[in-house]
């Protein structure tokens, strides 16, 4: 909890008790969810958490670069809680959002002429191996 309470002060954030427990439950379940997802796995916990605060709490700690925002499907925003360059796949059977390792400074070799990059993001789509059989 001291490492995550860090990390949210070293944004310039104030530590707040909502802040502290959807972050540490992104970190802990990755399964990139919807604010949805987030709001009813807290509540048993916390009673009193809205989830309009559940919302302001994953936009916030997304704009300062803590957690990161997914758009796979236009229609829902999904939430992941490890902010490095990795890959996403996504089932189109299940709806499960894996993650995999990509190579990001091989990618990075691939971007046209001049190019630099800055941030990665890899979705590819399919199949998992349950929905597969
Ligand atoms: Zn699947
Ligand atoms: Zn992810």
């Amino acid at each position: 909890m001291k490492d995550l309470e860090q990390d949210i002060r070293s944004c310039g954030l104030r530590v707040t008790k909502q802040r502290i427990a959807v972050y540490d439950w992104l970190r802990r379940h990755p399964v990139h969810p919807t604010a949805d997802r987030i709001w009813s796995a807290l509540l048993p916990d916390y009673p009193d958490l809205s989830l309009t605060t559940v919302y302001n709490t994953v936009n916030v700690l997304a704009a300062h670069g803590l957690i990161r925002t997914l758009n796979i499907r236009s229609e829902e925003q999904r939430f992941d809680g490890n902010p490095a360059d990795h890959g996403h796949f996504s089932c189109r059977g299940c709806g499960a959002v894996l993650d995999f390792d990509i190579d990001v400074p091989r990618i990075a070799s691939m971007l046209p002429q001049g190019c630099t990059a800055e941030k990665c993001d890899v979705f590819v789509t399919g199949l998992c191996t349950a929905c597969a059989e």
